[in-house]
């Protein structure tokens, strides 16, 4: 007789519609990479399941779970721990399994922030413009601020959105924020160290490029995208040939993929390999 153990250890992502979902790629190609007895597994969970599935990670001895639209929001109510950054947010991406428990982390924003902090940009003191008040400029800001921006300006089409998101980062955070309405074609003021591209704009099959003045972005301005779907947007292309440095939404999305991988592994995840499977299945 053998020891072997047929068990893998389970991992996975809720959503709903979540068949188009390609974060098993990036996280199966990690623990293949590594030799891990992991699996990643897509599941369809609706709304009025979603408590049910949260409580049945403990039940299946699931190590934890991504969740993606629509649960970000609502899956606050069902998790034993909140990260105090993903409370801020008001949403969770990540749950991670740990003695029993289920704990809840935002991994968008800090995902960005690792690819920036990784290719050596200091993000504190700066002054950043932020195109974009959804999800992503959400969980974004709250981790710029976190990491020691001096101002952050919101650019949003929606006025309730725009103010609120300003509103919540000055009453919850160190940052000083403030709120632009985008009306018009956007000119950034020439100190922004950093502008942050947070909208839809730009996703596959769109084409189309944020209305702001390109001219306005200076040459050493660090311009990012949050868009990982192509990841040489239409936006970048235009902000690195005004002599910009670019940094991707492809990087965004694996670096906060290596952090959930980290809570569930305990191990550091293979990024460039990562990287490299989701580029693909992107470019198929
Ligand atoms: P939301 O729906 O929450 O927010 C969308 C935002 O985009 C809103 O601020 C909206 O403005 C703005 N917007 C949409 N279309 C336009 C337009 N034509 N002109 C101006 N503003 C526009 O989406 P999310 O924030 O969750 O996602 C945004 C993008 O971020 C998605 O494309 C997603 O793929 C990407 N993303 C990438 C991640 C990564 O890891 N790379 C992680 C998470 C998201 P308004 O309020 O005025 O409607």
């Amino acid at each position: 007789m053998s020891a072997a153990c047929y068990r893998d250890e389970l991992v996975g992502l809720f959503g709903y519609p979540v068949d188009e979902n390609p974060t098993v790629v990036m996280i199966e190609a990690g623990f293949r990479e590594l030799g891990l007895k992991y699996r990643y597994i897509t599941m369809e969970v609706r709304s009025e399941n979603l408590e049910t599935a949260v409580k049945s990670l403990k039940a299946l001895g699931f190590k934890g779970a991504n969740c993606t639209i629509p649960h970000k929001v609502e899956v606050l109510k069902y998790l034993d721990h909140v990260a105090p950054d993903a409370r801020i947010i008001g949403a969770v991406n990540t749950i991670y399994v740990k003695d029993g428990e289920t704990y809840g982390e935002n991994t968008d924003g800090k995902g960005f922030i690792l690819s920036m902090q990784d290719a050596g940009v200091v993000l504190e003191g700066k002054k950043i413009v932020v195109l974009g008040a959804g999800g992503a400029a959400k969980a974004i800001t709250v981790e710029l601020a976190m990491a020691g921006a001096a101002h952050i300006m919101v650019i949003n089409r929606d006025v309730n959105r725009g103010t609120a998101l300003a509103a919540n980062l000055n009453d919850k955070t160190p940052v000083k924020a403030s709120y632009t309405a985008w009306k018009r074609t956007y000119q950034l003021p020439s100190d922004t160290d950093i502008l942050v591209q947070a909208t839809n704009i730009g996703l596959y099959p769109d084409t189309s490029c944020p209305d702001i003045d390109y001219d306005s972005i200076l040459p050493g301005m660090v311009v990012c995208d949050v868009i990982p779907n192509p990841p040489h947007t239409e936006f970048l292309k235009r902000a690195g040939a005004r002599g910009a440095r670019t940094f991707d939404g492809l990087g965004m999305l694996v670096n906060q993929g290596r952090i959930g991988f980290k809570l569930w592994t305990g191990m550091e995840a293979p990024v460039e390999v990562m990287k490299a499977a989701l580029a693909k299945e992107f470019a198929e």
